[in-house]
């Protein structure tokens, strides 16, 4: 039995896809040259003003949405104030008092269901970049990241393990991905996490003091740092010790949290209301129009396939959690006219490929009529379903065209019957002794000569037109 629990919120920034920065037009593009995309607005020259970019509060409002939280009527930016070379005005604009979203919450399904409540969401600019060089122990600043817009996602502390947060995170990805506002990409910083964490007693009510551990950028680094967070709290608590309410980074590479600050209160940030941007006053007319340009979300696909689709929710799950799986299942699905087919084929061979080969949904490359075009073409008979998972291959290693590959490789089944009867005729005259014995009554002898026949043809006939043209030779005899 485990002694304590560990309790954790997180607070996700999320860079939104828009072309240009928040509050300026330089663009957002991910992997520029230092410094190439700064203007007078986000290199914090004294004098510029910053101008609210129209799309990063639309982007805010459906997120919010999408989150079930309230959206704030009048939503206003916040000075942030500190030092920091990376932040050349010396403060960041985000929102304290009015944030953009409050009291929603988003389900999940792994590894539970479990609903996992968000206290806000708001909107900020990001901070430039440092750049350490070892070789001459110097460091360089980019200020091309400065002013990229962020959501902030802040939950309650409502997770009890790290297979908690990371199905949450997934949750969240597949949810932006859906509504187009970022591309969650964690290896390039798009998606960071802030874990706060602390323990407690099992049993005790009251929350612990928690540690904030900074920017993780991996599920792996995630589920780790809580791994190890939480065990070095406990041993401090059990041990009668007290934990410092302290900032701390994770080390991936020594595995290990380690001190990075105390931590600092709302006040020392000095935040005050920004005065170079006005109020935003959102009409119920505006989010009316939002609300009805949002896509379907991944939850309500989920029970659509289990509902409408009658899925099991276990495919439901998988075939729901991202966009190109989801779009290739509703085709397969409308083209073979059988939901459960389509799910078994993409579950089964599908994911056996995209494993085998270390590919991405996201990267996969098959067109997506070619599964549909591919299961057809079995359960019509015209193809084997060897043959039908040698298209798949096909379809998703180079892309191939099922009918055209299906000729070029002589893939047809021969269905044609008068064919099929000279290969029986000929398989019944060459094997006298056992149609013979058939005839007595050593029913077994079928199949002997069900193989005989399929061998003829070389292996291409219809094997359900076969048995049938077969026996009524045999019952003819
Ligand atoms: P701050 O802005 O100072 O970081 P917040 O009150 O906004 O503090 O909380 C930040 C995050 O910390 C939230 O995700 C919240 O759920 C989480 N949190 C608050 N108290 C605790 C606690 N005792 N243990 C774990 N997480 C906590
Ligand atoms: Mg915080
Ligand atoms: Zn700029």
């Amino acid at each position: 039995m485990k002694e304590f629990e560990t309790v954790i919120g997180l607070e996700v920034h999320v860079e939104l896809k828009t072309r240009s920065k928040i509050f300026c037009s330089c663009p957002t593009t991910f992997g520029a040259p230092p410094n190439a995309h700064i203007c007078e607005v986000c290199a914090g020259l004294p004098g510029a003003l910053p101008r609210l970019n129209r799309k990063v509060l639309d982007y805010a409002v459906m997120t919010s949405l999408a989150l079930n939280c309230e959206v704030t009527r009048k939503s206003r930016f916040d000075r942030k104030n500190y030092f920091y070379p990376d932040l050349p005005k010396g403060y960041q604009i985000s929102q304290l008092y009015a944030p953009i979203g409050r009291n929603g919450y988003l389900l999940i399904e792994k590894p539970e269901k479990k609903r996992i409540r968000i206290h806000e969401l708001h909107m900020e600019d990001d901070a430039g970049k440092l750049i350490h060089n070892d070789l001459d122990n110097s460091t360089s600043v980019d200020l091309s990241r400065c002013g990229v817009p962020l959501l902030e996602i802040v939950t309650e502390p409502d997770f009890r393990t790290s297979e908690e947060v990371t199905g949450f995170l997934e949750a969240l990805r597949t949810m932006l991905k859906a509504l187009g506002v970022s591309d969650c990409k964690m290896q390039e910083g798009s998606l960071r996490a802030d874990v706060n964490l602390s323990v407690r007693p099992v049993g005790e009510e009251k929350l612990g003091i928690r540690t904030e551990m900074k920017n993780l950028s991996s599920f792996r680094a995630v589920s780790k740092a809580i791994g190890y967070e939480a065990q070095r709290q406990w041993e401090i608590v059990r041990g009668g010790g007290s934990i410092e309410r302290e900032t701390r980074r994770w080390d991936e590479e020594k595995e290990q949290s380690l001190p990075m600050r105390k931590k600092e209160d709302a006040a020392e940030y000095k935040y005050f209301p920004e005065p170079d941007i006005p109020v935003i006053r959102i009409s119920d007319k505006k989010i009316d129009e939002i609300r009805s340009i949002l896509p379907e979300l991944p939850d309500q696909k989920f029970r659509r396939y289990i509902e409408e689709m009658g899925l099991p929710e276990y495919d439901a799950g998988i075939l729901s959690a991202n966009k190109e799986t989801a779009v290739l299942f509703e085709k397969t699905a409308e083209i073979c006219g059988d939901p459960k087919e389509a799910s078994n084929w993409i579950m089964v061979d599908l994911m056996k490929l995209l494993n085998d080969t270390g590919t991405l949904p996201e990267d996969m490359k098959i067109r997506e009529a070619s599964l549909g075009e591919i299961i057809v073409m079995v359960k019509e008979g015209k193809i084997s379903r060897a043959s039908g998972k040698e298209l798949l291959k096909a379809a998703f290693t180079e892309d191939a065209v099922p009918k055209e590959y299906a000729d070029s490789h002589d893939l047809w089944l021969v269905s044609d019957p008068e064919v099929l009867k000279v290969a029986v005729e000929k398989v019944i005259s060459a094997n006298e002794k056992a149609v013979g014995e058939y005839l007595s009554g050593k029913t077994k002898n079928f199949r002997f000569l069900l193989g005989q026949t399929m061998r003829e043809t070389r292996g291409k006939a219809d094997p359900a037109l076969l048995t049938g043209i077969l026996q009524k030779k045999l019952s003819e005899l």
